[in-house]
């Protein structure tokens, strides 16, 4: 049986004054994959991403979720449906406690009126939701650190915790935005695990800038340059391709190893 479209894009632009950062990107996501996005900085992903999950409105195209039009839904809406995202600088608030990050993410997009109440008027939350943040908190090795001061955690267990944030909206699909940008070695061989695992069970798009970090994490690779998608396919096929090959290291040859030197 051929795999439900996640997500599918038409003639997707975005035009900022005279610039036009996202040109006519067809794009398409099935059930279950796990694929990834690549290109040098300021090709367009993440400009691509904040069209996708409503940050602002296209120029030109369309957005489909589950068959859906939603090209013109809020954010909030979109994160409802069960389209939810990470960004590429940490977005956690430093100043609560890391459980309450997580417990301020839910109810914040809970379409229930008496949780946000229950946000609005500093009342006890409920049990349900403290239970549910502690186990997306013990799903990515932060359960010792649920009460620790976030401004306490390194960047990579920030980014961690943003993952649970992400993981606790029991997304449909998961849009990462450069996850392991400004991680330490150490912290990138942690978050890859993660997603490897959250993969099983979740359709997940991850941006990358450097191809050599994500080729063995995802079925599919597409390539962004200057706006527009200008390749696709299997993660080994992508690293020969003499465009690619040409956008990323300014050359055409036939050596199509991955060289992270210069990415
Ligand atoms: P990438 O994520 O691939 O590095 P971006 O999507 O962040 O690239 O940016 C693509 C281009 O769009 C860049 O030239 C950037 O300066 C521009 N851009 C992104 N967001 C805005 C904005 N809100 N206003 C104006 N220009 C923007
Ligand atoms: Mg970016």
């Amino acid at each position: 049986m051929a795999s439900q479209t996640i997500i599918e894009t038409k003639g997707l632009g975005k035009q900022f004054g005279d610039f036009q950062a996202v040109i006519d990107v067809n794009y398409r996501v099935l059930a279950g994959d796990a694929v990834g996005i690549i290109g040098p900085n300021g090709a367009g992903k993440s400009t691509f991403f904040n069209l996708l999950t409503g940050l602002f409105p296209p120029t030109s195209g369309s957005i489909h979720f589950f068959g859906q039009d939603v090209s013109n839904l809020s954010a909030e809406n979109r994160v409802a449906l069960g389209m939810v995202r990470t960004f590429q600088l940490v977005s956690v608030l430093d100043s609560l406690m890391v459980l309450d990050n997580l417990v301020l993410a839910v109810i914040r997009c809970s379409a229930d009126f008496n949780h946000k109440m229950s946000l609005m008027m500093g009342s006890a939350h409920p049990k349900h939701i403290i239970a549910d943040c502690a186990m997306a908190l013990e799903s990515v090795g932060l359960a010792s650190k649920a009460h620790w001061p976030t401004s306490d955690l390194s960047y990579g267990d920030k980014r961690m915790l943003e993952i649970a944030m992400a993981l606790s909206l029991k997304p449909k699909l998961l849009l990462l935005d450069e996850p392991l940008a400004g991680l330490s070695e150490a912290e990138i061989a942690e978050v890859v695990k993660l997603i490897d695992k959250v993969k099983k069970n979740l359709t997940v798009v991850i941006i990358e800038h450097k191809i050599s970090r994500i080729v063995n994490l995802v079925s599919r690779l597409s390539v962004m340059h200057e706006g527009r998608l200008i390749a696709e396919g299997e993660p080994d096929d992508i690293l020969c391709d003499p465009l690619v090959r040409e956008v990323y290291w300014g050359e055409r040859n036939d050596a199509c190893e991955v060289t992270a030197a210069g990415e």
